[in-house]
């Protein structure tokens, strides 16, 4: 190796979480790759074409948000502190029905994007209509996506029915699969708002393309009695039944899951998503973290969307997280920084199935990472870096961002992106959404 693309020397370096930091430590970046992570002492007679200091800062993996709607975005605050029922019924569905659109989408993506590569997520996992409209902004972001490929069996703006969900969806990955920064997977909504035929034709394509399956699982209190009475057994139990579960699953949520679920899930090599902030804010209750960490069940972090969350903040889930589960099980030693850290990289790239490409610097892995400023006095003294990132700094002292070895956050300015766009953007939505309902 004697001339490499990019040669970024840092105070601290954190490969692989949570393994620890490595002090004075320089990432080397070939083809949009890590090609070394080394002692900065070691990478002085390496030449680069960029070479960039980073003397206060960490360098960590980026940031995967495994769960969002990033064109909810638009409907970010419209209707705060009111319950899951009247919030969806009276104020999110009737806009969706009046709005839904592909400019929507791409203009409400564009918005998460932006908001997201600000604070240090360089992967998302967007659940949406109109997922060809979302590609788009993603891909003018430079941001990382998998794009899940939206099913229910009502008929929306977006298709008359599953099968046209999944024609859509289809047709969507097929423009778009050979772009390299975008990742697909079928996403029927939730138990309850898809039957027991769309899910298994769900199962059959996830199969044949080999894609993942991602669904809302267990997230109000009522949904398992509801499937009782349905089909005489739990959510999950049906989808287990029809198919669905395996490495390849992904349950967003999982609030009010019971021990039968977890050990479901745990013997299927299935992932969970928690959204500490979502679920508390519409009083969903609080996911059993540690249960499933106990049976070793892989959990990501995910923000939701921006109308139940408000913001696509996936520090803020970490930390929420960890705080919320040493309350939750009495244990000040539940969810420690670490172990939220990894959430938040390699468990969210893993849920993913894309853990071979991203979520940890190793060497031949997308050169996906962001850099983190904790030099100023609000954040003195530093004793562990680690922990500083969870329980002291916040997103806004993300500074850098690099997805695919391209800075796409530079000293906090986003390279491809224009603010003022952006802002007329959602001024010009603005308008039209609080006329509505
Ligand atoms: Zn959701």
């Amino acid at each position: 190796m004697s001339t490499v693309d990019l040669r970024l020397d840092a105070r601290w370096v954190i490969p692989i979480v949570p393994e620890g930091a490595l002090e004075h430590h320089s990432v080397l970046i070939e083809g949009g790759r890590i090609a070394a992570v080394m002692p900065t002492l070691h990478a002085d007679g390496i030449e680069a074409r960029e070479h960039i200091s980073l003397p206060s800062h960490a360098l960590l993996p980026g940031l995967v948000n495994a769960h969002t709607h990033g064109a909810m975005t638009l409907l970010r605050g419209i209707a705060d502190d009111i319950p899951l029922k009247p919030w969806l019924e009276d104020h999110i569905w009737p806009r969706e029905a009046r709005f839904l659109a592909p400019d929507f989408v791409h203009d409400g993506s564009l918005l998460a994007a932006a908001e997201m590569i600000r604070g240090g997520v360089t992967c998302c996992n967007d659940m949406y209509f109109f997922p060809d409209a979302a590609a788009r902004a993603y891909s003018e972001s430079g941001m990382r996506a998998m794009l899940a490929l939206p099913v229910v069996d009502f008929p929306t703006p977006y298709a008359a029915d599953a099968d046209g969900c999944l024609q859509a969806g289809l047709a969507a990955r097929d423009l778009w699969k050979h772009e390299p920064r975008l990742a697909f997977s079928l996403a029927p909504h939730a138990p309850y708002t898809v039957g027991d035929a769309s899910w298994s034709k769900v199962v059959v394509y996830a199969r044949q393309l080999e894609l993942p399956i991602q669904t809302h699982l267990l997230e109000a209190p009522d949904e398992r009695a509801q499937s009782v009475a349905r089909y005489g057994i739990g959510p999950l139990q049906r989808l287990h039944a029809l198919g669905a579960t395996g490495p390849g699953f992904i349950a967003i949520h999982a609030i009010h899951i019971d021990q039968a679920d977890i050990d479901l899930l745990a013997t299927h090599a299935c992932h969970v998503v928690h959204c500490p902030t979502s679920n508390l804010k519409l009083a969903n209750g609080i996911a059993p973290v540690t249960a499933l960490q106990a049976r070793s069940v892989s959990i990501a972090l995910g923000s939701d969307g921006a109308a139940s969350n408000n913001r696509l903040d996936v520090f803020g889930e970490a930390r929420l997280a960890s705080l919320l589960a040493k309350t939750a099980t009495g244990d000040a030693g539940a969810l420690p920084a670490p172990s939220v850290l990894r959430m938040a990289t390699l468990n969210g790239a893993a849920a993913l199935g894309l853990e071979r490409e991203i979520g940890s610097l190793e060497r031949g892995k997308q050169a996906d990472l962001i850099a983190v400023d904790l030099g100023g006095w609000q954040h003195a003294p530093c004793y562990d870096v680690v922990s500083h990132l969870i329980y002291v700094i916040g997103r806004d002292q993300v500074c850098d961002v690099w997805v695919r070895g391209e800075r796409v956050l530079d000293s906090g300015e986003l390279t491809r992106l224009n603010a003022h766009d952006l802002l007329a953007r959602a001024r010009f939505w603005q308008e039209r959404l609080e006329r509505q309902p």
